[in-house]
């Protein structure tokens, strides 16, 4: 029943990857690789990070060992699960040379049925900040929307905060509130170790009915509870919303732009990173003979020149002019075009930035500037 919850011990976690993989699911999921955190197919419970947490700060990203062995004991990684919604790389058609014209054939593909297995809130808020982006206008995304369409999301609450993570100044988190099918607490108790699971949607009550559960007690909810509100005490950083996006448009010329415009690379990786960018490019490749052509879609930035290269030069020639233009449409301009924040508090651009640039920092020092102008 929609609502309800049940208690999963962590010795039946793998029957409810069973069950979405013989629901013909693919799941997908947390495991490590490359001293990080990615997402990635996962068939086994055995492939989760267990025993492992994450120590993040501005430029800074480390896995540690845990003391115990949960299952999701860290927050997020480099990866957002754009990478499956919205490929970094896409194959739009194909043409080849026919006579004297050319055949196009589309890409038709049907997407993998993906579950999405351990989505933090900030997450889920993404995902529906790309649903606005994607297929809330005018323009519809076909492979976003079919991608989309039939994805399963197992959610998990946190319990713990990364040293970047901004999310309740962003009332995205930490708790899942919709947009799930489960979501999960997990919960390491003296030597039980066991998940709290909410049901979000009868698709998801029906995957739950092949894993074993029983009912939840007051104390479970409980401990829930306070492990998540523990997570949201511990957040990284802040950030002052009020007024954001009047703030930043009333200094679009302040001095501090040219401050972090003398430290940023425009090295990307904020954008790569952010779980909600979604600006790409289009390449088209041709083979040598020239009877095989392909358009394909890739993501791109708007801290490359390319990306605002019209005829006769770059719009945006300057790093000052693109790291604004990033920052402000993230948290200013985004309201006006799709109603909402661009931004969900995941701190991945911060804790990616090689140079430790911090979206709240520079937006605090902005605000502080005109304060102490008034006073
Ligand atoms: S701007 Fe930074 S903190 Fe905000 S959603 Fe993107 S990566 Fe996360
Ligand atoms: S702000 Fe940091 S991550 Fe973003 S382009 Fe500049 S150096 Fe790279």
């Amino acid at each position: 029943m929609i609502g309800e919850r049940v208690i999963v011990e962590c010795q039946d976690f793998q029957k409810l990857l069973d069950a979405l993989r013989q629901k013909g699911y693919v799941t997908v999921g947390p495991t490590v690789r490359d001293r990080a955190i990615i997402y990635d197919e996962i068939a086994s419970v055995e492939d989760l990070p267990i025993g492992w947490t994450d120590e993040q700060d501005g430029g800074k990203y480390r896995l540690k060992r845990r003391a115990d062995q949960a299952l999701f004991g860290y927050v997020v990684g480099p990866h957002s699960w754009k990478k499956f919604l919205h490929p970094p790389v896409l194959s739009l058609w194909k043409a080849r040379k026919n006579g004297k014209g050319f055949e196009i054939t589309p890409n038709r593909d049907e997407p993998p049925r993906y579950a999405f297995i351990g989505v933090r809130s900030c997450e889920l808020h993404a995902i529906f900040i790309q649903d606005r982006v994607f297929t809330n206008g005018k323009f519809v995304d076909p492979h976003y929307q079919a991608r989309r369409r039939n994805v399963f999301i197992v959610a998990v609450n946190c319990v713990q905060a990364g040293g970047t993570c901004f999310c309740v100044s962003m009332k995205t988190g930490p708790k899942a509130t919709a947009g799930f099918d489960l979501a999960l607490t997990e919960i390491l108790d003296g030597q039980r170790h066991y998940f709290v699971v909410e049901v979000g949607t009868t698709l998801g009550a029906d995957i739950l009915q092949r894993v074993p559960t029983k009912p939840a007690q007051p104390r479970d909810l409980q401990i829930a509870e306070e492990r998540i509100q523990q997570a949201a005490r511990q957040m990284g950083r802040q950030l002052d919303t009020t007024n954001i996006k009047e703030l930043l448009y009333r200094n679009l010329e302040h001095p501090r732009w040219d401050e972090v415009a003398a430290r940023c690379l425009n090295c990307v990786n904020c954008t790569m990173v952010c779980p909600t960018c979604f600006c790409t490019t289009v390449e088209d490749v041709t083979d040598l003979t020239g009877s095989e052509a392909e358009r394909v879609r890739r993501w791109d930035s708007c801290f490359t020149m390319d990306f605002s290269y019209v005829h006769g030069g770059s719009v945006r020639a300057s790093a000052k002019s693109r790291y604004r233009q990033w920052l402000t449409h993230k948290l200013a301009s985004w309201i006006d075009q799709f109603g909402t924040s661009g931004c969900v508090g995941c701190g991945r651009c911060i804790t990616w930035c090689p140079v430790g640039i911090d979206i709240t920092e520079e937006v605090r020092a902005i605000r502080e500037s005109e304060l102490s102008r008034t006073q």
